[in-house]
């Protein structure tokens, strides 16, 4: 069953022309990993599937659950059970975590949230994290340490309960017991098996809880290699020039 659809999708982002005719579909239950150079328009991707209006969408469509989303904005994609966990997640001072977090949830489920039964979710997942309890009155992000907003990023994932959750480097800057903590928490959320997730990764250790069952090699704005979880090794073995030059024996 499809749960997203990318059809021939071209983004700009200020001036400039990223993604070039992308193509990609993620059925419920899946894990996608996105791989690829920096600056090769992975970021935009995701960003663009979650409708930042930063990125402009210049052709193509986006369709969620059968739905044609493209014109939708990033709420609106939210309540339909889109999530996306930054690259760098944003302070938020003034505002807890708790609150953030009970906030993000009524809007998502567009209803108000017990909040007993909110209360008591949150830290049993922040204990599960090994977050520590006075985090939930902290403001949100605010002085966090990089293991401290990726955990809470998990968090919000967990609690929010998307059908697709697109974790942007998620790995990047943890030390080694965050690193399992979240892979543990994506395992978690990967136990409903209609969940789908696709996830930007440099490091394979973030995904040694889940099988991915497809991996897309994204250069200079095209998905330009698809393949299964072998291909993550491969690249961290050999980096990506074999890529390049498939693609530029094929030109
Ligand atoms: P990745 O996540 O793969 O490292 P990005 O999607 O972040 O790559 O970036 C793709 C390209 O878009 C890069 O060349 C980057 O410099 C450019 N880019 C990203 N954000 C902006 C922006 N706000 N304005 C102009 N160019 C940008
Ligand atoms: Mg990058
Ligand atoms: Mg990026």
């Amino acid at each position: 069953e499809i749960l997203l659809e990318i059809k021939d999708l071209c983004v700009r982002v200020g001036e400039k022309d990223i993604l070039k005719n992308v193509n990609l579909k993620v059925n419920k239950g899946e894990t996608h990993v996105i791989m690829g150079p920096n600056g090769s328009g992975k970021s935009t991707l995701v960003n663009t599937i979650m409708s930042n209006p930063k990125y402009e969408i210049t052709s193509g469509k986006i369709f969620f659950e059968g739905e044609d989303v493209t014109e939708f904005a990033a709420d609106e994609r939210a309540k339909r059970g889109i999530f996306m966990s930054f690259q760098s997640p944003i302070e938020v001072p003034g505002i807890s975590v708790e609150n953030f977090i009970r906030t993000s949830k009524s809007a998502v489920d567009d209803k108000p949230v017990s909040v007993l039964r909110f209360n008591l979710d949150l830290s049993k997942r922040m204990k599960e994290l090994e977050m520590k309890p006075e985090y939930a009155s902290r403001y949100m992000n605010y002085g966090f340490s990089g293991g401290e907003k990726k955990k809470t990023e998990i968090l919000q994932m967990q609690i929010l309960n998307p059908k697709l959750a697109m974790l942007d480097e998620t790995d990047s800057g943890l030390d080694v017991d965050a690193v399992r903590i979240v892979s543990e928490g994506i395992k978690n959320f990967k136990k409903d098996e209609d969940k789908a997730l696709m996830i930007i990764t440099h490091h394979k250790e973030i995904i040694s809880n889940v099988v991915p069952d497809y991996v897309h090699v994204i250069i200079d704005g095209k998905i330009v290699k698809e393949g299964d979880a072998s291909l993550i090794h491969k690249i961290e073995e050999e980096g990506y020039g074999w890529i390049r030059d498939e693609v530029n024996s094929s030109n």
